[in-house]
C-alpha cells in the first residue's frame, strides 16, 4: 500500500549535514501516523506521500525546515544554585519562557565555577540537514492511534 493520510509508517532514516558529517541514524526503525499529525519533519512527511515498502527518499532541508535557526536568545546563563546539586553538562531541563510562556527543553552545555550554561536550541539548530530514508512498513493506523495522533505498538508509542 501507499503511504497516504492515516498511514502507519516504519522507516530507517540517516541525516548528514551538508558536508557529508552523520548527525543521526536509527539504530531501530521508527514508526509514525502519516497525516499532518505534527509527528514527524513536514517535509520529510511531504517527501513520503505516496510512498510504499523499499521506496527511499533523499531530502535537503534548509535549517528553518529541520530543527529551527539557531537562536541565541535560547543560551542562557544561570547561578548554580538554582540547579539540582547533581547537575552535570548534557542533562536536560524544563523551563517556561517568560515571553511566550513555552515549556523549553533546555541543555546543560556548560557549567564554570558558579555559572550554569543551557541551551534550548536543537543540537541540530542552524544546520541544513540531508535526510535519506527507507520505508520498511506501511499498515493502515487503528481508530486508537488516529484518535491519539500517534502510533501505537512495536516501534510506536507505549502508554
Ligand atoms: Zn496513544
Amino acid at each position: 500500500m501507499q503511504i497516504a493520510k492515516n498511514s502507519v509508517v516504519t522507516l530507517n532514516y540517516e541525516m548528514f549535514d551538508l558536508e557529508g558529517k552523520q548527525l543521526d541514524k536509527t539504530e531501530e526503525p521508527i514508526a509514525y501516523l502519516h497525516g499532518g499529525y505534527d509527528n514527524i519533519l513536514p517535509l520529510v512527511e511531504e517527501a513520503l506521500e505516496g510512498k510504499t515498502v523499499g521506496d527511499s527518499i533523499d531530502v535537503v532541508m534548509e535549517a528553518d525546515d529541520a530543527f529551527g535557526e539557531h537562536e541565541p536568545e535560547l543560551i542562557r546563563t544561570e547561578d548554580k544554585d538554582v540547579f539540582p546539586q547533581e547537575v552535570e553538562v548534557g542533562m536536560m531541563f524544563e523551563a517556561d519562557d517568560p515571553q511566550t510562556g513555552d515549556v523549553l527543553l533546555f541543555r546543560v552545555v556548560e557549567i564554570a565555577g558558579n555559572q550554569v550554561t543551557v541551551d534550548a536550541n536543537h543540537p541540530f539548530a542552524g544546520i541544513k540537514i540531508r535526510f535519506v530514508g527507507k520505508v520498511v512498513d506501511v499498515r493502515e493506523a487503528t481508530g486508537e492511534e488516529i484518535a491519539h495522533g500517534h502510533v501505537h505498538g512495536e516501534h510506536g508509542h507505549h502508554h
